[in-house]
């Protein structure tokens, strides 16, 4: 009995032992369910409060992109308006009243801007106190390539001396003349604006005189520079050698020193008109510059382009010519001399010139006595002048004769005159001379012809020295006159 009571004993602790563990077993699974679950939701609530975060932040940048963007492009406009108000500027400076208004009017807000309006209003009252220039009463200077240095220039007794000293102008001279003629209200204005063109549909060319509207006080005038060519008879004479681009693709010059050391600057017409027109707008009508007549037989703008240069015709070719002795000199000295680069170059300085404002004329090939040669003889010059110099320019439809000469010493150009009839058919249309009287203009239905005034050495010297001044309305030329120049001797 007493062995039965103790393994039932036994058995029923067992029992207990077991309910035990299962129960601490089970707890153990719930504690760690718990811990599990906790851990899971402070891991999604923490995982959702990040995501909250960045989406604040994102939000909070995507305002400051669209605050800083808005600001950019407010900055865009306004420096877009202030472009668009110096563009006005100059364009009502140049005397474009119409076109500086439409610029205003581009402008986003124009009707709205108080600036603007009363922009407007100014250039209406500019512009509707303007009178048409009158036709007859416009006239046409021109230079020679400037001497830079008097000493070199005017040295000698010799012929090249006297001729440096009857038709070049110093610097110093054309600084003073281009500062008078301004000071006195001379506005340069193209050969082309002189004109109305219109054309038939087989190419005819008609003209009528044009409507050139200037305010009070201003005058018309055209500038014309011959013989851009820097010959090989300018070396070491004191004068520019060539033009060249500055580091802004603008035209400039390169000059030699005494010492032979080259240094670029406005050591011509070109840069200096230039950087006057820069500085003083409303000396140019809407931009406009110069013409300048080209020869080209030494090529043109100080770059050797003629065909004469060109070393890898064969002298059986017909187009071989032989060389002059100052030519034959200058290859020698450049033995690497490529002449198509030569012309590339020179079309790239032209095209920076026109970009600026400048045209180009024919002054024949070969520096032509235009009434004394004969008709043939002008043909294949023309002929010369459209193979070498007219690609490198984009052609011309004006012809600036050499010497002084015109093709008739009679008041018209008429259909039996040959050779006017032959330049007619290679489309010139302008004809210039030189005439030393104030005013010289013709504009007929085909043609226009103008007489030019040499501002010279020749010229200068006589006004200042002489009882009557031809150029008294554009300078007083004893102030003018480089005190440099000791005499004008006769070629
Ligand atoms: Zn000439």
């Amino acid at each position: 009995m007493e062995k039965k009571k103790s393994s039932n004993q036994k058995k029923r602790r067992r029992r207990r032992r077991k309910q035990r563990e299962l129960i601490l077993k089970a707890s153990l699974v719930g504690v760690l369910l718990i811990i599990l679950a906790v851990i899971l939701v402070l891991a999604f609530r923490g995982g959702k409060d990040k995501t909250q975060t960045a989406d604040k932040d994102s939000g909070k940048k995507q305002e400051q992109q669209q605050e800083d963007s808005e600001a950019a492009e407010e900055e865009q406009k306004e420096k877009q308006r202030q472009l668009l108000m110096a563009q006005a500027d100059l364009q009502a400076a140049q005397y474009d009243y119409d076109a500086a208004m439409a610029t205003l009017n581009s402008i986003e807000g124009a009707a709205e801007d108080e600036e603007i309006q009363q922009k407007l209003t100014q250039i209406q009252q500019t512009k509707d106190s303007c009178t048409p220039v009158n036709m007859n009463e416009v006239t046409h200077i021109f230079y020679h390539s400037l001497v830079v240095d008097p000493e070199k220039g005017f040295a000698g007794n010799d012929s090249i001396a006297a001729g440096f000293k009857q038709w070049m102008t110093t610097v110093d001279e054309f600084n003073k003349i281009t500062q008078s003629m301004y000071d006195k209200g001379y506005v340069m204005v193209s050969l082309h604006d002189l004109v109305e063109q219109t054309v038939d549909a087989d190419g005819t060319v008609h003209f009528k005189p044009a409507t050139i509207m200037l305010p009070p006080g201003k005058k018309a005038y055209v500038l014309s520079l011959d013989d851009l060519c820097y010959y090989h008879s300018y070396d070491n004479r004191g004068i520019a050698s060539k033009i060249v681009l500055d580091e802004n693709g603008k035209p400039t010059c390169e000059y030699i020193q005494s010492d032979g050391t080259v240094v670029t600057g406005p050591y011509d017409c070109v840069p200096l008109m230039d950087a006057f027109v820069e500085q003083h707008p409303d000396a140019s009508y809407r931009g406009a510059k110069g013409i300048i007549a080209l020869t080209g037989y030494n090529g043109i703008l100080g770059y050797r382009t003629d065909g004469v240069y060109n070393t890898a015709v064969p002298e059986e070719d017909p187009e071989h010519f032989f060389l002059s002795s100052d030519q034959q000199k200058w290859l020698d000295e450049h033995p690497d001399f490529n002449w198509d680069e030569e012309c590339a170059e020179a079309k790239k300085v032209a095209d920076a010139m026109k970009a600026d404002g400048w045209e180009f004329a024919s002054h024949t090939w070969g520096h032509q006595h235009v009434a004394d040669i004969s008709y043939d003889k002008l043909v294949r010059d023309t002929e010369r002048w459209a193979k070498y110099v007219a690609p490198l320019v984009g052609g011309t439809d004006t012809i600036i004769f050499a010497h002084g000469q015109d093709l008739t010493s009679g008041p018209d150009y008429t259909p039996d005159n040959e050779k006017f009839s032959y330049l007619k058919s290679q489309g010139f249309n302008f004809y210039c001379n030189v005439d030393s009287t104030q005013y010289w203009l013709k504009i007929e239905d085909n043609y226009l012809r103008m007489g030019r005034r040499n501002l010279d050495g020749y010229r200068l010297w006589q006004d200042a020295h002489g009882t009557e001044s031809k150029t008294s309305d554009l300078f007083d030329a004893r102030e003018v006159l480089d005190p440099r120049r000791t005499d004008v001797p006769d070629l």
